[in-house]
């Protein structure tokens, strides 16, 4: 349930109004300040909310039912854009991020010349798997531990944080100077690891299922959120449907519907959703187009002997193409 309360109303009325209504109804409150107005968000059990004596109270302005099952993450509960900022770099609201780096890390070498690479080109953030969900167990793994240590090597040396994802709810001390948390397609609807992530406080890369729908994301999301943790940034990576042509398809449309629904940022990962480095560009600069807040692009070295995702990958070089293309178009259509 949502309530709207009128212009002008002081914090200490809005607040007392609030006790009350935890107090009255066992509901949690969140507010939300606007520059115009201040909606309350009721969250928990509001089936015993008496809306006519709500709206009686001269403060409020209008009282409706929210029937989305998702309440932290939706936009109705906070109508702005939520802007993360990550060592000074801003996910969400307009703003273009994008996260780049290889799919594993699999050397020094590797991971820092790529991590210079991608950073003259405009990225933003320093992607690398240290831990890899593969299809088969015969297939490499990434490099565990080590491989955040050579993340943190990067970080130093370049000066762009990190993004690496996780597997297991044991792994949470490893991450602990991580500045993105990920969790992937194959993890969006491991509940433990969600809440477990909702307690750590840092932000969150929350990848949209294999065969997930808008809603059960945002529901995933809203695990992170309702254990504490507002920083969650949403990722389409394609779903699976009958084309395999792609490795994914991706579902462009959710850029918006997610945008529409929910105030956290959207970033697109193209690399995953097509599987073909060639699509890179074209989907990218379509995620832009759509509205999406940032990229998730995959770049490589040595495509053809990367350990894993290198018939996606794109070079250094390719990757600087699409980058300018990225921040131009995004500077074209900002400029209408
Ligand atoms: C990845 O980002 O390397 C990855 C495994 O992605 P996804 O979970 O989207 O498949
Ligand atoms: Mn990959």
């Amino acid at each position: 349930m949502i309530i709207v309360l009128k212009d002008g109303i002081g914090k200490d009325k809005i607040k007392s109004f609030s006790d009350e209504l935890s107090r009255d109804y066992g509901v949690k409150v969140n507010t939300w300040f606007g520059t115009h107005s201040t909606v309350l968000g009721l969250i928990g059990d509001t089936q015993s909310v008496d809306i006519e004596r709500v709206q009686a109270n001269d403060i409020v302005d209008t009282v409706k039912r929210v029937q989305e099952p998702y309440k932290k993450a939706n936009r109705k509960f906070h109508p702005d854009d939520t802007v993360i900022e990550v060592a000074g770099r801003k996910i969400g609201g307009g703003n273009i991020a994008i996260i780049a780096g290889p799919c594993s890390v699999e050397n020094r070498d590797q991971i820092c010349g790529i991590a210079e690479r991608v950073k003259a080109a405009g990225a933003s953030f320093l992607r690398g798997g240290a831990f890899k969900p593969r299809t088969s167990p015969y297939s490499f793994q990434g490099l565990r531990a080590e491989g955040i240590e050579l993340l943190l090597e990067a970080k130093k040396q370049t000066g762009l944080p990190i993004v690496t994802e996780i597997m297991s709810i044991n792994h949470i001390d490893l991450f602990a100077d991580v500045d993105i948390i990920q969790v992937g397609a194959r993890n969006m609807q491991n509940f433990e690891l969600l809440k477990a992530l909702g307690a750590t406080g840092k932000p969150i890369l929350l990848k949209r299922g294999l065969a997930n729908t808008i809603e059960e994301t945002l529901m995933s999301a809203e695990y992170i959120m309702s254990a504490g943790n507002e920083k969650v940034i949403l990722c389409e990576r394609g779903v699976r449907t009958f084309e395999d042509y792609t490795r994914n398809t991706l579902d462009i449309s959710a850029v918006p519907v997610f945008k529409r629904l929910s105030h956290l940022p959207v970033i697109v990962d193209p690399s995953h959703a097509s599987g073909i480095d060639w699509l890179v560009e074209p989907l990218s600069l379509s995620a832009v187009a759509a509205g999406a807040d940032g990229l998730i692009i995959e770049v490589h070295n040595d495509p053809p002997h990367a350990l894993s995702d290198g018939a996606q990958s794109v070079t250094p070089d390719a990757f600087d193409v699409i980058a300018k293309k990225v921040f131009h178009l995004k500077k074209a259509l900002a400029d209408l």
